[in-house]
Order: C-alpha cells, then sequence, then structure tokens
C-alpha cells in the first residue's frame, strides 16, 4: 500500500473510531465539539462506559476477602485487568503492576517507599526541567525528608534535553533519575532508552513519567529496561481515579508499603504486622475496582486497534497541525523539538492564551491553556502561560482546519 493509501484508510479508521465516543456527539456553545485537550483527559469510548455500568449493575462486590460469588467475580475481574496491564506493558509478570489513583500517586508511592526509606543527607535524585509538577514535587518533599538534593538536567533552546549536561550530572551520589517520557507541555518525546542506558551504566535506576507516553505509542518496560514506569487511566482512555506503578519485582521487594490498612498484609498483631507479598503490600484499603476494571476495557480497546496504528494517525495529525499552523502569521510554537507527540503548544501573537482560549471555546472548540502543571517550561520560555492543543485516537484532519479559523477568528477580534 503507498503511504498516502495508508493515511486515507487511517483517516477513514479515525472517522469509524470517533463513532465509539458518545461525548463526541455534544455540542458545545451550539457548535459540534472539537476536543483537542486529550492531554489533560482523554474520553472514553463505549465499551469502557457500559464496563463501568455492567460492573456496577452485575458484579460489585468488594475484592479479595468474599468467600461469595460475586465477589469472587470482582475479585477475578479486577485481577484480570491487573494482567491487562502487565501485557500492556510487556512486564514480565503481573506481580509488577500496582495500582494506584494515577501516576500522580505512582511517583509519590516511589518517592516515600523508595527514595524516603533509602536516601540519605548528601544523595541526589535527577530530574528534568520539562517534567510535570508531579514529577518534581514528590521528590521536593522527599529531599526535605532526607537531606537528599534535587538536581535538574536542563532543556536546550528547542524545547529537547541537554544530553551532554545529562551524563554529567550522572554521579555517584546520583540515586535515581526520574523524566519523563512525553512532556504534556511542549509535546517532547525524549530518548529514554539510551537516557536509562546511560544511567544503568552507573548503576543509577530510573523512573519513567508515562503518563503522556502511553496513550501515544507502544511501550515495553522490559525491552526499555526502566525501574518504574509510572501512567493514569484516564489519559488512554479508561476512568479518572485509576492509574498503574510498574515496578521492577526487586525493587517491590526491597520498598516499604507506602500506606498501611486492610488487605496489605498478611497478619496484623499489636507488637508485630507482617505484610502482604507484592503488589498487594502497595494496595492499601478497599481499591478503585470499578476504575481498575474500566481501564483493562480501555487497553483492550486501544490493543484491538493497535497502538502502531494509533501512532502513525497521530504523527499524521501533528505533522498537519505544525504545517497549518504554523503557516498562520503571528503564530509561534513553544518548543521544537526532534520529535513532538501528542501535544503542541503556541503563542499567538501578544493574544493571552486564555483569552485565545475563551474566544475558541465559544466556536466549540476545546484546547488547554495555562502553564500546563510545568511551570518550570513556562519559565524556560519565559511566558507565562501557552495555549496548547492535543491529539486522541478520534481527531481528525477537519478538527485541525476548525482549530485554524478559530485561531484567525480570534486575530480578527483582537484587530490583529
Ligand atoms: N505527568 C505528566 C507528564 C502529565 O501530563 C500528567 C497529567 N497532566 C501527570 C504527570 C499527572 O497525572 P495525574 O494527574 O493523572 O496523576
Amino acid at each position: 500500500m503507498s503511504a498516502l493509501a495508508d493515511i486515507t484508510s487511517l483517516g477513514d479508521s479515525a472517522q469509524r473510531w470517533r463513532a465509539d465516543f458518545p461525548v463526541l456527539q455534544v455540542q458545545a456553545h451550539g457548535r459540534d465539539l472539537v476536543y483537542l485537550d486529550s492531554a489533560a483527559t482523554t474520553q472514553k469510548p463505549n465499551v469502557v462506559i457500559e464496563t463501568l455500568e455492567r460492573y456496577y449493575r452485575e458484579e460489585n462486590a468488594n475484592i479479595h476477602r468474599g468467600v461469595y460469588l460475586l465477589s469472587q467475580k470482582a475479585t477475578k475481574a479486577y485481577e484480570d485487568s491487573r494482567k491487562k496491564v502487565a501485557r500492556f506493558l510487556g512486564a514480565a509478570s503481573s506481580k509488577e503492576i500496582v495500582f494506584v489513583r494515577g501516576t500522580t500517586e505512582a511517583i509519590n508511592l516511589v518517592a516515600q517507599s523508595y527514595g524516603g526509606a533509602l536516601w540519605q543527607e548528601g544523595d541526589e535524585v535527577l530530574v528534568s526541567e520539562m517534567e510535570h509538577h508531579s514529577n518534581i514535587v514528590p521528590w521536593q518533599l522527599v529531599c526535605e525528608q532526607t537531606g537528599a538534593v534535587l538536581k535538574v538536567i536542563p532543556m536546550l533552546e528547542n524545547g529537547d534535553l541537554d544530553q551532554e549536561a545529562y551524563a554529567k550530572l550522572l554521579s555517584e551520589k546520583t540515586k535515581l533519575v526520574a523524566l519523563c517520557h512525553v512532556s504534556n507541555a511542549i509535546g517532547t518525546v525524549n530518548p529514554i532508552k539510551e537516557m536509562i542506558e546511560k544511567a544503568h551504566c552507573k548503576d543509577i535506576p530510573v523512573l519513567i513519567d508515562g503518563a503522556q507516553g502511553v496513550p501515544h505509542a507502544e511501550v515495553d518496560v522490559q525491552e526499555l529496561n526502566c525501574d518504574f514506569y509510572a501512567f493514569s487511566g484516564h489519559k488512554v482512555y479508561g476512568p479518572t481515579g485509576v492509574g498503574a506503578l510498574y515496578a521492577k519485582s526487586e525493587h517491590l521487594e526491597r520498598m516499604r508499603p507506602y500506606q498501611g490498612g486492610g488487605d496489605m498484609i498478611l497478619s496484623v498483631k499489636f507488637d508485630k504486622t507482617t505484610y502482604n507479598e507484592i503488589p498487594y503490600k502497595f494496595e492499601a484499603g478497599t481499591p478503585n475496582i470499578s476504575g481498575a476494571i474500566g481501564l483493562g476495557a480501555a487497553l483492550d480497546y486501544v490493543t484491538n486497534i493497535g497502538m502502531a496504528k494509533i501512532k502513525a494517525h497521530e504523527e499524521f495529525l501533528m505533522r498537519k497541525a505544525v504545517e497549518k499552523l504554523g503557516a498562520i502569521p503571528g503564530l509561534r510554537f513553544i518548543g521544537s523539538p526532534h520529535e513532538r507527540a501528542g501535544a503542541l503548544s503556541f503563542m499567538l501573537e501578544d493574544i493571552h492564551p486564555h483569552d485565545l482560549g475563551t474566544i475558541l471555546d465559544m466556536e466549540g472548540i476545546a484546547i488547554r491553556t495555562g502553564h500546563h502543571c510545568a511551570q518550570p517550561v513556562m519559565e524556560f520560555f519565559q511566558i507565562p502561560a501557552s495555549a496548547r492543543a492535543s491529539f486522541g485516537l478520534y481527531n481528525v484532519e477537519s478538527d485541525i482546519d476548525v482549530l485554524v479559523r478559530g485561531l484567525e477568528k480570534a486575530k480578527k477580534v483582537f484587530g490583529k
């Protein structure tokens, strides 16, 4: 098949995929909704909505403790989802998958249970300048507790990471590198495999914040050889309030529990408690059972489509967006990284991004404006905020055309 035929057939497929997402039929201010904020959260396909509904209608029970049929069914569905997450990430075992609230909780878990328990004064943790606040603040908290020091891998002008500076920052003091797979603020795809290899040469473990990685490309944690990989269900077409932490079992075995409570123990006495085996040691209390099952349905959904197809379709959209938005006089992209996925940040003339977002909203176009929980990125580019369009598998080329028309209208409104 020629490349053009390939792209046309992907465009046709995306039109079909759109039909799976009921919210895309909703109108906004009397216009067809053009949803360009998937980096904040993705819309949910029918199969996820129906799975949640079926769970509550037919299977709801607390898990792991019940001897009766309904509880056993719920337990099986929850544990089957864990296996799906393990397969989706290419983990060696489902024991390496901890269900959490999302990326934020996964990173806090590692910060406290790994860093908090093992680090000492003078140890260093390395993050990058493009991190989301949830991959900065948990490390600052653990640094306050332990006396460890936070070090920062700088960005280059184009929004890539400075690899030479990275190599120099890795030292015998470095206890962990915590790095995003893909930047939510400017879309940079980091060369994480090479960066993990560099850290491992010095026996330094690496955590990958995969919140923006998992939705856009196939991830294989064994091939990457990362030590930890965190992602949120709601950014990959699943429910909110659930996500997963992948961690190599050798780390999970060594780590202290994150929280105490029911289900994370084998036995409790006042003088001694014995913790449950991994991964249950890290899942205190009743978890988000329906969320985890819904996440399993979302991962089945994207797997059935094929992550390679989704990636190719989104790469096509990104090329079109760069080409069409780039042709608007007065539009400036924030960052021009060598590889970009999912999100495109920009400024239009000197219009404040919030004003821009409000005008686009009246046209039915949903984009995100603000600092994207990445204030250091805004500081780097010396802007208070940016406008960000981000894509999901259901976006089509005409969404970009509508955005371009909306931006041209905004220019007129502001007399530009
Ligand atoms: N990291 C990145 C790169 C993100 O984009 C986000 C969400 N915007 C997070 C972490 C935090 O994810 P959550 O709020 O789902 O925990």
